[in-house]
Parts: C-alpha cells; structure tokens; sequence
C-alpha cells in the first residue's frame, strides 16, 4: 500500500458517511449550490437554496430572470453580484449549447462560464460520478499538511492528487478529505490529539519540532 492508500483508508474509518453536504435534487440545482458555495458555508448555501429552487430551478428559470432578483435571493451567501451573473451565464450556456442539460464531462463543465475547475470537478464527480478531485480549501489544507503535494495552487495539488490517488478513488478521496478539513484538521487549531494520521504529517511534525 501507498502512503496515500494508508491516509485513505485510515480516513475512511473517522468519516464513512463523507459525502457532499450541498442539498439539490437536480444536476443543474448541484451546479448553482456549488457557485453558491465559492467562500460561503455549505450550511448558509442550504439555508438558501430552498426558496430559491422553490422559485426557479431548471436551467432556462435562471437563463431568464433578472440578475438583481437573483442577487436579492442570494445576497447572504457573499459575492452576490458575481455569483448572480456567473449562474446567469452559465444557465443560457446551458440552454443555448447543451439542449438545457448540464453536460456531462468535466470539459463541457469547464467551458461553461463562469464555471472554473473547482465547480466543474464537484458536478462532474457528485452530479455523474466521475473520477475527479475538486480542490476547494480544505482539500488544499489537508493535502498539504499530510505531504500528498506541496503544490501551491489548487490546480497544482488537483495535480498531485490525481497521481496519488489510485483511479477509482478519487471521487471518494476528494470526500474523505473535505470531511477531515471540515471537521478534524481545520484551519486554525487542528485537533491533531484526535487524529490517526500524525504519522503521515508534516504540519505535525514541524510543529513539534518548533516545540522541542
Ligand atoms: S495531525 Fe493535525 S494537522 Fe495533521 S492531519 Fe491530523 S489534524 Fe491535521
């Protein structure tokens, strides 16, 4: 087994249930939770997201509403002005160049406007299961801390990952990890006392060192 292998299965042990905590019952709903939640709490996002689908919810509802409706809907999530116009953009994409289905691959994701690769890995794994690694801050935090990149942008440690992480897996590793960021190994204060993988960490490790 890998290092890599070992930190996924010991994950899979604290987090079972890891899966994406954005509330949608559509493919395109998952596609707006997901811009909603650039710099936002997926908790805020669900606290929103019921009004809003209740008013619109398929691909051609958003392609035509006014962009300061939309801001008004989802003014507390952050970034209102450009996750409005992002949604809007993205939805006449959809409309005008995909028949109003939200496509598939993760290519077709990313041509969408507004749709950066963070957003087009999340759809293309949750919404139709593919086999990518959306690097959002937790995935990057972690996955430096436990030394699977030292990569210093997201696409950089997407890089890395996709070479650690055995195909099959990555869709899954991408969940273990953000449960880990969310709930064990956050920002400041990581709970390291709880955690199964000091061995692997090198944020632990230095820290130790700085304490001998
Ligand atoms: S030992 Fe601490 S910093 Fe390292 S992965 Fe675990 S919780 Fe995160």
């Amino acid at each position: 087994m890998t290092d890599a292998e070992k930190i996924f299965s010991l994950l899979e042990k604290d987090y079972p249930d890891a899966h994406c905590e954005l509330n949608y019952s559509t493919t395109f709903e998952l596609l707006v939770a997901v811009i909603l939640s650039a710099q936002c709490t997926d908790k805020r996002v669900n606290r929103i997201t019921p009004a809003l689908f209740a008013k619109y919810s398929a691909p051609e509802d958003f392609a035509s509403v006014p962009q300061e409706e939309l801001e008004k809907l989802i003014y507390s999530c952050g970034f209102y002005h450009n996750k409005a116009k992002n949604i809007i953009a993205a939805a006449k994409a959809i409309v005008k160049d995909y028949g109003g289905k939200v496509p598939d691959t993760f290519d077709g994701l990313l041509s969408l406007p507004g749709v950066g690769r963070k957003t087009a890995n999340v759809v293309f794994s949750v919404g139709y299961g593919g086999d990518g690694i959306a690097v959002d801050t937790h995935v990057f935090r972690t996955a430096r801390r436990l030394n699977l990149s030292q990569g210093k942008t997201p696409f950089e440690v997407e890089k890395d990952l996709m070479k650690a992480v055995p195909e099959g897996m990555r869709n899954r590793a991408h969940h273990l990890l953000i449960f880990h960021g969310r709930y064990r190994c956050k920002s400041r204060r990581p709970d390291c006392a709880g955690c199964r993988l000091t061995e692997y960490c090198n944020y632990f490790k230095n820290k130790n060192e700085v304490e001998k």
